[in-house]
């Protein structure tokens, strides 16, 4: 039996060597932007003042030193075997107002998806049951809606949802679009873990992807939930056409944040017939893993999970992703109305690649948990 403190000591030598060497060729070849971030970060934990220029430098380091480094902050500041899974059901399906580009369950997008009313308790609760059984720890609720504004039934029948599924002893997420400040703290009394809400790309290319609700408003959403005491899930979509000065932007918004997210999805885009983003083409793994690699170096505690578009990714392509530092994943056999792995083939790849599935965290408040303790254990054990 091996511990991951047995990881850390040859490999942040090789590290501190790799900065210190006077070898021309040696250094000047090795020592990028990512090794002396991801050094910074094994050293002092998580940081909140990321400039955009740091995290572009991390971002464009060459690809494999990239994937290494994240790698290694990852061997700190988690369980590198552990991988979190969990189910996202679609709770209530289409019919939707807004304008997401790349939504099929947008109203305004000819998709062929048939709008339905939100499922009962009694489907709910099986589908949760069942995701359960399979392995899964955190069950996650999304419908298509802008807001749950003038939802008052809906809305208290999904708190007692998330009632029920936490009694279930699962972790419990939603993602229902934008919150008011009273509906983040019902949710948090119901016992909610943690609430998704996207940012999607930056700032700046975010109104080439959505109109009807602004930055702003989203990023006020975040604050509701972060100050309700529910973990904030917040990440984006790559492949949108953006450029990767937006990707960048995306994670200096994240890794800014007062207390970074506790999970941040990476989401390759799923190009669905009918929507305005139909004809685009899929992202590489190499972009997939130039995303993973620099949250995980930049936000080194959160769940960085392989979302959508994970189907189109073969096993090793998948290991790519977990050994530069996803250790989440969406199971089940559709996320929300797209398709997603087979559940036979992630049992066999997380047999294959030696990975065990993440227990559940009841903890309150994980997300404000000052981590730099953890990180500096690691360190100093080092020397
Ligand atoms: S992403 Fe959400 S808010 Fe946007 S159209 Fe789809 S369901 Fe509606």
């Amino acid at each position: 039996m091996f511990s991951i403190g047995s990881f850390r000591r040859p490999l942040l030598r090789f590290t501190v060597l790799r900065l210190h060497s006077t070898s021309s060729s040696f250094s000047s070849s090795s020592c990028s932007a990512a090794a002396i971030h991801a050094e910074r970060t094994i050293r002092e934990g998580s940081r909140n003042d990321w400039t955009r220029d740091e995290i572009k430098s991390v971002y464009v380091s060459p690809v494999l030193d990239l994937l290494f480094h994240g790698a290694q902050v990852h061997r700190h500041a988690h369980n590198f075997r552990e991988v979190q899974q969990c189910t996202l059901l679609s709770i209530k399906t289409g019919g939707c107002s807004e304008d997401c580009s790349y939504c099929p369950q947008s109203s305004r997008y000819n998709t062929g998806l048939k709008a339905q009313r939100l499922m009962t308790k009694d489907a709910v609760l099986q589908a949760a049951k069942r995701a359960k059984d399979a392995g899964s720890t955190r069950f996650c609720m999304g419908a298509a809606w802008r807001d749950t504004v003038g939802r008052k039934t809906n809305f208290n029948q999904i708190l007692e949802y998330v009632k029920e599924i936490r009694d279930m002893g699962m972790e419990v997420c939603c993602t229902l679009g934008m919150l008011e400040k009273q509906q983040a703290i019902e949710l948090k009394k119901a016992g909610l873990t943690a609430y998704n809400h996207n940012l999607d790309t930056s700032r700046e290319y975010y109104p080439n992807v959505i109109t009807t609700r602004s930055y702003d408003e989203r990023l006020e959403t975040l604050q509701f939930v972060r100050d309700a005491g529910i973990n904030v899930c917040c990440g984006g979509i790559i492949g949108l056409g953006e450029a990767e000065e937006d990707r960048v932007g995306l994670l200096h918004t994240l890794a800014t944040l007062p207390t970074h997210p506790e999970s941040v999805p990476i989401n390759a885009l799923v190009a669905v017939k009918g929507t305005p983003l139909q004809d685009h083409k899929p992202v590489e793994i190499w972009e997939m893993i130039r995303m993973i690699a620099t949250a995980r170096i930049v936000m080194p505690k959160a769940m960085v999970r392989l979302s959508a578009g994970r189907v189109r990714f073969s096993m090793p392509e998948q290991a790519l992703c977990f050994l530069a530092g996803a250790n989440s994943i969406f199971t089940g056999e559709k996320l929300l109305t797209t398709p997603n792995n087979d559940f036979d083939a992630d049992q066999h790849m997380f047999k294959v690649l030696g990975l065990i599935a993440k227990a559940p965290s009841f903890e309150d408040g994980l997300a404000s948990i000052d981590d730099s303790e953890a990180c500096q254990e690691a360190i100093s054990g080092s020397g």
